[in-house]
């Protein structure tokens, strides 16, 4: 942990500030220390992945429980392959998943070879990986020539950050530097699928559509993700309560509720824009996001740091339209909003 405010490098594009920042953050992670760094999902805190002291570092600065495990972040698929120790059938699973999605929000857990220590895997046989899309991300994990591992970049417990700013709310003078490459593009965390098994497992919706996975794997096993598909020790991290904004209380409402409240000024609200519209304005403090699945989970994280910042004696967040479809694009917002609520 460091005592001083946290260095800001902003970056534009892929010039010289582009690579000054990379060399900056190698600089940081090859010492033993975190970085905050953009990735196409949210901004991640970085570490050096295969190294037990650095992983200790990224637990102590989020304060994130040690059985909840961390995915490794590599440069290019070829990096992947040697931490995974799979069977045939889990690697033709894996292959087939990388060539369509990597570089890309898709993070793959097998079982690991004896490359990674336990540190990163919590303990856990399996690991987890990915080949994140945003340049910054990318270009790190190749000069740092190692994979790196980052959750995300926030307390535990809280939102993740989708921008520089956010990272500063919860992490300032905790964690040495922060680069700050704008919004981040999808705003929800990576989906994870476990490739191992008689069954390839969704472990935890995200950015990546089950309708794309399933498409490649028709098989796949997504059994109603949310808070009570994940009791079992699959995926430790949905365990533990996250994404809550530090407001009164939070709840998870239908348009009655919304309807109920709307001229409460103490209420603080989080709803689709044609809802917004159908009600009209209103005083309290109230976040519009898009009507589509995509667009509403690429602000949404965003949206409940606004609302700490509002006060409201508590914050109403607008349920995703009903579906009966596993495959529902709200997937990844619903399991999202279920749990900063719960
Ligand atoms: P986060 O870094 O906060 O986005 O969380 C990463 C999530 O990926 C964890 O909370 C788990 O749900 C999942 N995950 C990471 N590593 C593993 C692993 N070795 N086995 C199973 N799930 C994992
Ligand atoms: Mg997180």
């Amino acid at each position: 942990m460091v005592a001083r405010a946290t260095r800001v490098l902003v970056i534009d594009g892929v010039g010289a500030t582009f690579a000054g920042a990379v060399a900056a953050t190698v600089d940081v992670l090859r010492k033993g220390a975190v970085a905050a760094v953009p990735t196409e999902t949210v901004y991640g805190l970085a570490g050096r992945g295969l190294h037990e002291d650095s992983v200790r570092a990224i637990y102590a600065a989020k304060g994130r429980p040690n059985d909840n495990p961390l995915i490794l972040h590599v440069g290019d698929p070829e990096a992947a392959w040697p931490l995974f120790a799979l069977d045939d059938v889990a690697m033709a699973r894996a292959r087939t998943l990388a060539a369509k999605f990597w570089p890309g929000p898709l993070t793959l857990v097998g079982d690991a070879s004896d490359v990674v220590p336990a540190a990163p895997r919590a303990g856990l046989p399996r690991v987890a990986v990915r080949v994140p899309a945003h340049p910054f991300a990318r270009a790190l994990a190749r000069a740092l020539g190692e994979p790196f591992a980052a959750p995300s970049a926030n307390v535990s417990g809280r939102p993740s950050p989708t921008t520089a700013r956010d990272v500063l709310l919860t992490l300032d003078g905790r964690i040495e530097l922060v680069v700050d490459g704008g919004p981040c593009r999808a705003g929800i965390e990576s989906t994870v699928v476990d490739v191992s098994g008689p069954r390839p497992r969704l472990l935890r919706p995200g950015a990546l559509s089950l309708l794309e996975i399933r498409h490649e794997l028709p098989d796949l096993d997504v059994r109603a993700p949310g808070l009570a598909a994940h009791a079992d020790d699959a995926s430790p991290g949905l365990r533990h309560r996250h994404y809550a904004p530090a407001v009164g209380g939070t709840a998870l409402v239908d348009d009655a509720a919304l309807d109920e409240a709307w001229g409460d000024v103490d209420t603080g609200m989080v709803v689709r824009a044609a809802t917004a519209r159908r009600y009209g304005a209103r005083a309290g403090f109230c976040a519009v996001l898009p009507d589509d699945a995509a667009g509403f989970a690429r602000e949404l994280y965003a949206a409940l740091y606004r609302a700490e910042t509002a006060h409201p004696r508590r914050l109403l967040l607008q349920a995703p339209p009903p579906s009966a479809d596993p495959d529902d694009a709200w997937a990844a917002v619903r399991d999202r909003l279920l749990r900063a609520s719960a």
